[in-house]
């Protein structure tokens, strides 16, 4: 039986490890930037005046903002009643923006280390959890020739966000693996909520404050280490 340890926090029977993609393996923040100024300036066309309010509800400063943890629908919704325009409006507009820019994953970088990390845990079942679509995910694991490492992906999903326990549930079924079993890696509050074992990542940009719930904390990929030790 496999432990982890973080720190001095040791995780013990641990039989896969799940992840969050953005702001975890990728890093998101110059994407994020782009898209929110894309999305707020066309927003701005129709709604003169409204940029900084939307940039402003966006919170791309903050790990744990709207956009970068919220869904897509999570979004929409806020931007909707923030201006005052009907969901398929800005539904459009954030469609519009997609196309001015580059693939996501192209934008989204592993952070360093990221791929030394996911090697050290490659004897156990590894898996991503996240609130982005489930295409992107694959993009991104795809460009960065790390699909190898997955044996599952759970992307974001109608009615339910992180950290609702369900998703957890869900990751599990597809890695055949028992939700005590497992540990959380990711770098928002939404992540270290899932499960009590759980290890928030600063290297993201998230303060240990923002990572209520974790069990250990993480402030570079190397922190976090397998242990083969077998215990009496
Ligand atoms: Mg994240």
């Amino acid at each position: 039986m496999k432990a982890i340890i973080c720190n001095g926090i040791r995780f013990e029977k641990v039989e896969a490890v799940i992840f969050d993609k953005d702001g975890t393996l990728a890093n998101s923040h110059q994407y994020l930037w782009h898209l929110a100024e894309k999305r707020a300036a066309l927003i701005d066309a129709i709604v003169p005046g409204a940029k900084s309010k939307v940039l402003a509800a966006f919170g791309c400063d903050d790990p744990a903002g709207l956009m970068a943890v919220g869904t897509r629908e999570d979004n929409i919704n806020a931007i909707s009643s923030l201006i005052n325009q009907e969901k398929s409006i800005v539904r459009s507009i954030f469609s519009d923006a997609d196309r001015l820019l580059d693939r996501k994953a192209k934008l989204t970088l592993p952070y360093p280390q990221i791929v030394e990390l996911l090697n050290s845990l490659s004897s156990l079942k590894l898996g991503i959890l996240s609130s982005d679509i489930e295409p992107n995910i694959r993009d991104f694991i795809e460009e960065y020739h790390l699909s190898d490492y997955f044996q599952a992906i759970v992307g974001a999903q109608s009615g339910m966000s992180k950290p609702n326990p369900k998703l957890l549930f869900l990751i599990c079924e597809k890695l055949g693996i028992e939700p005590e079993k497992v540990i959380v890696i990711g770098d928002t509050i939404a992540d270290t909520r899932l499960t009590p074992r759980s290890i928030g990542v600063t290297w993201g940009g998230s303060t240990i404050a923002q990572l209520d719930g974790a069990a250990a904390i993480a402030h570079h990929p190397s922190d976090i280490r397998l242990s083969h030790i077998r215990r009496m």
